[in-house]
């Protein structure tokens, strides 16, 4: 039996600290060294202990990967040097034909990789209102092999039942990849609900501190993790060793990082919810938002992004992004400081014109992890100046 599966039965935090991160048996180092060592010593050809060149494995990206694996309870874990080059790696297990179903609400630059990169060498793609599931199995194309869903979503927090599309899209010949990033492994675990696939931008809560981009993909299955594991070392995208330890310290931390970001991000919403200029606020935990049965079944809380429109529209929103000084204005999310930013002119600009086109209105929050009280008290002045 592996270290991995030997600690499959500690927690998600003692996973988190002690998983592939085992004491380093040459010199009892506690944390994980950063192995930069491109190439690794033979004892005779093809006698080697587990490393041979550091594209193809790498002992600080097998710690990264052996622990989110098991974070996600998953057999196989992938470090990639982005979440897009995680999420190619997956569009990579397709043929000429195969269509992709995205659902209408996602990160613009999958949208972008599926669309712009993708389509063009024929694989086709609709999108998908992924909540309406009579309408999905109504108008479902033959030629499906993939589904693709973010649940919650990024900009609007829609959340998806994992396990009644997972059933659906498994009758009907299809593989269901689920965007991990906003929930994290700590607040919903997808393979658990039946998905095929977990995608990660490492770049944001398992990394945790705005300082590393990277990509992870996690799965059960031997077949498909054999070929994105060829593909991963063929195609190449993978992440330097001190990316991987980034993100590494950042896991060490994630269950106690997103127990804060669901806390402070619920008195965010509280004041929100009763301001005079915001007209809607999305957030999972809200009875009236839509997939707030999802998220109640398949997240153990609410996660740390909030999204919310103005009455004033396009004007109102430019204006509360420039006036916050808690919130910094910046794209990204899922780090320890609070970020705001406007979609529909920052990260879901390539949508623009498209199904996934997002409100001018709408501003996003990623809740970090400072204190509620000013956090909240840094909003209501931005607001103040509509
Ligand atoms: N998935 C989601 C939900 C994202 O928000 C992002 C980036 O913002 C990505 C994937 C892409 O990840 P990366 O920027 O690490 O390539």
């Amino acid at each position: 039996m592996g270290e991995a599966e030997q600690q499959a039965g500690w927690g998600f935090e003692t996973r988190a600290v002690h998983t592939g991160q085992a004491p380093d048996p040459a010199s009892g180092a506690v944390v994980t060294p950063i192995t930069l060592s491109t190439t690794f010593a033979q004892d005779g050809v093809g006698n080697h202990q587990g490393y041979e060149y550091s594209r193809s494995g790498n002992p600080t990206r097998s710690a990264l990967e052996t622990c989110v694996a098991s974070l996600e309870l998953a057999r196989h874990g992938f470090a990639f040097a982005s979440g897009l080059a995680a999420e190619d790696n997956v569009l990579r297990l397709l043929s000429q034909g195969d269509r992709i179903l995205l659902g209408n609400d996602a990160y613009g630059g999958t949208f972008r990789l599926i669309s712009k990169v993708w389509a063009p060498l024929g694989f086709p793609w609709s999108a998908v209102d992924l909540t309406d599931l009579d309408a999905l199995v109504a108008s479902w194309p033959d030629d499906t092999r993939l589904v693709w869903l973010e649940t919650p979503t990024n900009p609007l927090l829609t959340c998806i039942d994992i396990e009644t599309v997972a059933a659906i899209a498994h009758e009907r010949g299809a593989l269901v990849v689920v965007d991990n990033t906003f929930a994290t492994p700590f607040l919903q675990q997808p393979l658990a609900l039946g998905a095929d696939i977990v995608v990660h931008s490492a770049t944001k809560y398992l990394g945790g501190h705005s300082d590393v981009v990277g990509g992870f993909l996690a799965l059960n299955d031997d077949d498909l993790a054999d070929r994105i594991r060829f593909t991963q070392n063929a195609a190449g995208a993978v992440p330097a060793p001190f990316d991987c330890y980034l993100v590494l310290r950042g896991v060490k931390t994630l269950g106690v990082r997103m127990e804060r970001h669901c806390s402070n991000a619920r008195a965010v919403v509280d004041m929100l919810v009763g301001h005079p200029a915001v007209d809607r606020v999305f957030y999972p935990q809200l009875p009236d938002h839509p997939g707030h049965r999802a998220a109640a079944k398949q997240m153990r809380d609410f996660g740390g992004m909030v999204s919310f429109t103005l009455r004033g529209g396009l004007d109102a929103a430019l204006t509360v992004v420039r006036h916050t000084q808690i919130f910094t204005l910046a794209e990204s999310l899922g780090a320890v400081e609070s970020l705001i930013e406007h979609p529909g002119q920052m990260t879901h600009a390539s949508a623009a014109g498209s199904p996934l086109q997002v409100p001018d209105a709408l501003v996003r929050l990623s809740v970090g992890i400072e204190s509620a009280t000013d956090l909240v008290a840094d909003l209501q002045q931005a607001l103040d100046h509509i």
